[in-house]
């Protein structure tokens, strides 16, 4: 039982590592053996499934560290959305009447959209942080269920607020704990959501952390994004915002802290002497015009996400990569690898085993592209190839938890009445949107 690519060139990112005319055989959700001629070796094994990669390039799939499926019927929004002019306009007005007009029908259609998106664009694994205040309890399980039928491995959770009321964030706590403890699955995880530590008061962000200690999964939060709110945190309760989530103990390796556009020097001290995650989105702080931070990539500890633009991580790297040496001539292509790799040790933090690598043993999330190099490719320049030369376009065949979900192109079910539905549900949403006032 199993999956046989032949005659494949193997090209991992990071560490740069090519291949030329090799077999991989794939057995379960792992990868099991990588040599030539494998067919031979394996006459005694039933082999399910055997892929000619002939002219192709097989690579680890690619994981988007921060996103909102929730926001994926908001392409196109036309809607009454009055000018913003600072960030807490574009919540206020935008994103906080979004999610209040989704419900589960409209969630769900996001969600398909999302995981048809990501794995169209070789992306293997999200880490999703989804907020519908008026569709609160199941959310997560709906989301899951988008997730298990596309077949794309995801870390999913709540993000709890004040913004709603008590209710609303009790509701908010209940569903991250609820999920993590009781609906979980193989490809599926949980984390613990959190909006952002300026609409969560010390009260609530005492219950999320005790979520974070009960569970031992990590908190999933803004922080920063805007510099409103080290301003706002420093006033409030004389703490930087990283200070006060150190303060309650939801500080460690679990931990996703997302943006960090105006994190403080000592905040980022604290990021790496408790080993937390930093997730960079540039297209989105790009598009909110909040400001660069260009040391950002400097941590070893720093990953890519796209806070909502779709999942395509070949666009996010060539933004993060453009943005970068527009502050910086010392930034080259490896750097960003190095970044968007370190998304597979996030997921080995929550999954266990190991992620990205091109190596027996590793978990089978894999891409193959469809890309005949016009020049040279090769250890020492494959970073290069992945800025300047590829792109999503060149995606044909994907494989995640050794599963093949995208075959050449093609999803092995009928995406038509998706995306009809999809188109349904954001006409309602948008006219819901109308309704409510910012
Ligand atoms: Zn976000």
């Amino acid at each position: 039982m199993g999956i046989l690519i032949e005659n494949a060139t193997m090209v991992q990112f990071h560490p740069a590592k090519v291949v030329r005319g090799t077999d991989m055989y794939i057995e379960k959700n792992r990868i099991e053996k990588i040599g030539t001629e494998l067919k031979a070796s394996l006459k005694d094994i039933k082999v399910d499934r055997i892929i000619d990669a002939q002219g192709k390039i097989l690579t680890p799939g690619m994981v988007c560290s921060h996103n909102h499926f929730y926001s994926a019927l908001a392409r196109g929004i036309v809607a009454d959305i009055p000018p913003s002019y600072d960030f807490v306009g574009v919540l206020q007005n935008l994103w906080w009447r979004l999610d209040r007009a989704l419900d589960r029908a409209s969630l769900h259609a996001s969600g398909m959209v999302g995981a048809l998106d990501a794995l169209r664009a070789g992306t293997t694994a999200v880490i999703d942080h989804n907020a519908s205040p008026s569709f609160i309890r199941g959310s997560l399980g709906n989301l899951k269920g988008a997730f298990e039928q596309c077949g794309l491995r995801g870390i999913l959770c709540y993000e709890v607020t004040d913004r709603n009321g008590v209710e609303g964030r009790d509701e908010g706590i209940e569903e991250n704990r609820e999920f993590i403890t009781g609906q979980e699955s193989d490809t599926v995880l949980g984390a613990v959501g959190a909006h952002a530590p300026f609409t969560l008061s010390d009260e609530s962000l005492e219950m999320v952390a005790e979520v974070v200690s009960g569970t031992g999964r990590g908190i999933h939060v803004h922080v920063s994004e805007d510099r409103y709110e080290p301003s706002f945190s420093h006033h409030q309760y004389s703490l930087s915002p990283l200070e006060r989530l150190e303060h309650f103990g939801m500080l460690d390796e679990k931990s996703l802290i997302i943006h960090g556009v105006h994190l403080l020097q000592k905040e980022q001290d604290l990021l790496c002497k408790h080993g937390s995650f930093l997730v960079h989105n540039p297209r989105s702080n790009m598009n909110n015009a909040v400001g660069y931070n260009a040391r950002l990539i400097d941590l070893s500890n720093t990953a890519i996400g796209t806070d909502g633009i779709g999942s395509d991580m070949f666009e996010e790297a060539k933004c993060a990569f453009f943005r970068s040496r527009e502050e910086r001539r010392d930034i080259w292509p490896d750097h960003i690898m190095y970044l968007l790799d370190n998304g597979n040790r996030i997921l080995e933090r929550y999954f266990g085993g190991t992620f990205g690598r091109l190596e027996p043993g590793c978990t089978a999330d894999l891409v193959l592209l469809d890309y005949d190099p016009p020049t040279p490719l090769g250890d020492d320049n494959a970073a290069g190839h992945f800025i300047f030369g590829l792109s999503a376009r060149y995606v044909d065949t994907v494989i995640v938890n050794g599963r093949v979900v995208l075959d050449e192109g093609r999803f092995p079910f009928d995406t038509e009445p998706i995306y009809r539905e999809a188109r349904e549900q954001a006409a309602r949403l948008w006219s819901r949107m109308n309704e409510i006032k910012p």
